[in-house]
Parts: structure tokens; C-alpha cells; sequence
């Protein structure tokens, strides 16, 4: 029993430490016209209300803070640190105090770039990415990606989201498609069963809604539905009614 406890409290730890471990950028201040940017350009906080509108001020901040964003070849706007931490943000967001304690930097780039992270050549179809190994706690996002993502805000695609869903898929130390703090025990097996299954529709053509990007992997899966569940909650709803349920779970305080 202790051990079982210990164990929790150091994956708890592992995953969203404690604020003394996380460099904080205290000195990091928002644009004067946060207020103005989020009410322009994120429709998920033009939703929300004055209350919550204020704790999403703060969490973007204390992303922010947390969260250094480099520009690579091309420099950082206020517009551009909004986008993203919102993104980051747009996910936790029914979990109070929950913080991404697998990131410290995302480097962003003027557009898609390739497997060697270069923005000439061929094969440069990448919009995003998490990084492992080496570029651990690292994402990589395209500017001109980031942009599009908020401007077609109901298009059901969205990299910053996407990438994001990968982290927290990622927190419990497996990118695999089952986001272990988001799903409580009874979900997760109904969740492998119905992924598995809608994999199979979209690969015989049976269901064409879904980016088909998503039959790569479980961990694409998920990513690319979050992005659905986000910007076209009343589409995935009908089309795929189970599948909206465990994502209407996974993103519900529990
Ligand atoms: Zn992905």
C-alpha cells in the first residue's frame, strides 16, 4: 500500500512537479493588448466568462512564464506567444492547477519544415512536432501553422492543439495514444477499443471525416481527434457519437 503511494506521488511529481523545479520567468510580462489579441484571434476564450476569462489570462501568464518561445529564422510576436499558450492552455483548462512540466522551450519556425528540421529542400510537410531524445521538454511549431490554426479556428484542424495533445499524452512517459491522466480506469479500455475500431473504418474508407493523417498511430489518433473534439464538438458529435463521449470525459474536470 505505501509502496503504491509512494510510486503515485513520484509520477505525480515526475509529471507536474512543483513550481521550485520549473525555471519561472518571473520578469516575462504579457502585451498590453492580451486582452484585445485573445478577444480577436481564440474563440475558446471570447466563450468563456468574465471569471474564466481572467483565470485564462493568468494561466497563458504563468505559461508564458514557464515556457520560453524562440524564434528560429524568424521573430516572435505578442500574437504568436498568445496562439500558443492558449493552445497549451485551451486543453488543461478544466483542470485547475494542472501545468505541462514536459516542456521548457518551443522554437518556432517561418513555416513547415522537413525530418532534418530544415526549411529548404524537399519533404517539408511537417507543422509541428514534440521533441525526444536530445530535444526533450523541446516542441517545434510553424509560425505561418500557428497562425493559420487560430485565423480557420473551425476547420477541425489545429497543429498548436495537436502538438499539445501529444505532450499530455506523453506526461505519463508513453506517447501512445492513451493519455493516462486524462482517462479514469473503467474509460481506457473502451477508449483503445473504440480507437482501434474507428482506425479500421477510416483505413476502409468507411468514414472520411476524420483527418486520415490519425491512422498513422494510436498517438496520432488521439491528436488529431482532439483537434476535431476543440473546433467541431457538434460534427464529431454526430458522426461519432461514442468517440465524443470519451473525449466529452477526458476533458471534463475528474
Ligand atoms: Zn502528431
Amino acid at each position: 500500500m505505501i509502496g503504491v503511494i509512494v510510486f503515485i506521488l513520484i509520477a505525480i511529481y515526475a509529471v507536474f512537479g512543483y513550481a521550485e523545479r520549473q525555471k519561472h520567468n518571473e520578469s516575462f510580462k504579457m502585451p498590453d493588448n492580451t486582452r484585445a489579441l485573445l478577444l480577436d484571434n481564440v474563440p475558446f476564450y471570447e466563450n468563456l466568462n468574465e471569471e474564466q476569462r481572467l483565470e485564462f489570462e493568468d494561466r497563458i501568464t504563468d505559461f508564458l512564464q514557464q515556457v520560453t518561445i524562440t524564434g528560429i529564422g524568424t521573430t516572435v510576436e505578442p500574437i504568436d506567444q498568445i496562439l500558443i499558450a492558449s493552445g497549451a492552455i485551451i486543453l488543461l483548462f478544466p483542470f485547475k492547477g494542472w501545468r505541462y512540466n514536459n516542456i521548457s522551450e518551443v522554437l518556432l519556425y517561418k513555416d513547415s519544415f522537413n525530418e532534418a528540421y530544415s526549411m529548404e529542400g524537399k519533404d517539408r510537410n511537417i507543422l509541428g512536432m514534440v521533441g525526444d531524445g536530445a530535444m526533450n521538454g523541446q516542441m517545434i511549431l510553424s509560425k505561418a501553422s500557428v497562425r493559420s490554426s487560430f485565423k480557420k479556428a473551425a476547420d477541425g484542424h489545429n497543429t498548436v492543439l495537436h502538438e499539445f495533445a501529444h505532450l499530455l499524452d506523453k506526461a505519463d512517459g508513453a506517447t501512445d495514444g492513451i493519455p493516462d491522466y486524462l482517462l479514469s480506469r473503467p474509460y481506457v479500455l473502451p477508449w483503445i477499443n473504440i480507437m482501434h475500431k474507428t482506425i479500421q473504418e477510416m483505413k476502409h474508407n468507411r468514414s472520411r471525416d476524420i483527418n486520415f493523417y490519425g491512422t498513422t498511430n494510436d498517438a496520432e489518433f488521439f491528436a488529431v481527434v482532439t483537434e476535431y473534439f476543440f473546433e467541431r464538438p457538434n460534427e464529431l458529435k454526430e458522426h461519432h457519437p461514442q468517440l465524443y463521449l470519451l473525449f466529452e470525459q477526458m476533458f471534463t474536470a475528474h
